[in-house]
């Protein structure tokens, strides 16, 4: 079983590696980000809540991301295995998830953190970054870009650039992954659950280490 969670700072490949394990293993990707990013398109009071946060690079406040985590655990496609990207962030958001999980009978398998210690090199992912708002695929203006130009390689949308990846933005997201980050990390590392993978590699050699690291 696959029950993975996947740490990182922003722009360190966490959604492109989720990508390659679903194409793999036809896991469902549960971001965080993309719901509220979906949320806050769609004008919800979620998503009108999560905006100001999000539209500073500030973390959003943790009962709001619990609750649709919640939510989206609760369906049965999580029961074969899922992967978590971009959630949890914070220590209580750590013991929610492990509360939701035991009520279902499930634990997390392994929490991978992909590291990226150059912050220069996170700046030129994040600013050159081009995702599909409908199915999360990534691209990168250099690194990956797509076959034709602005569309995604995998249903024809096009491409959007994220409101918070420009340089300014990036700086507070990192100050937040700074401050948050290393005790969720810790808390894992005392359930010998974290793998760290350098992520500076490029991503297909992420990837390997990566299945290694779930037992694939
Ligand atoms: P995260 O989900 O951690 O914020 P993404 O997976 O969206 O990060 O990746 C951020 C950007 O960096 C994307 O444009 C992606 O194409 C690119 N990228 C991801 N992994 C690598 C890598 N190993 N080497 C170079 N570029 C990468
Ligand atoms: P991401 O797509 O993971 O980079 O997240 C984009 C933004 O959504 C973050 O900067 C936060 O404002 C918010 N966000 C996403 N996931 C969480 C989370 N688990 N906890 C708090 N805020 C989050």
């Amino acid at each position: 079983m696959i029950n993975l969670i996947l740490m990182g700072p922003p722009g360190a490949g966490k959604g492109t590696q989720a990508q390659k394990l679903i194409a793999e293993f036809h896991l469902p990707q549960i971001s965080t980000g993309d719901i509220l990013r979906e949320a806050k398109r769609a004008g919800t009071p979620l998503g009108k809540q999560a905006a100001s946060f999000m539209d500073t690079g500030k973390l959003v406040p943790d009962e709001l991301v619990i609750g649709l985590v919640e939510e989206r655990l609760g369906k049965p496609d999580t029961r074969d295995g899922f992967i978590l990207d971009g959630f949890p962030r914070t220590v209580p958001q750590g013991h929610a998830l492990a509360a939701m999980l035991e009520k279902h009978g499930l634990k997390i398998t392994r929490v991978v953190v992909i590291d990226v210690a150059d912050r220069q090199q996170l700046v030129a992912r994040v600013t050159g970054r081009w995702s599909c708002p409908k199915d999360s695929a990534v691209y990168h203006l250099k690194n990956k870009p797509p076959r034709a130009a602005g569309v995604c390689d995998l249903c024809g949308t096009a491409l959007v650039q994220r409101a918070d990846d420009t340089p300014e933005k990036l700086t507070k997201r990192l100050a937040e992954y700074d401050a948050f980050a290393p005790a969720l990390i810790a808390f894992y590392r005392s359930q010998g659950l974290v793998t760290e993978l350098d992520g500076e590699r490029p991503a297909d050699e992420v990837y390997q280490s990566l299945k290694k690291a779930v037992g694939r």
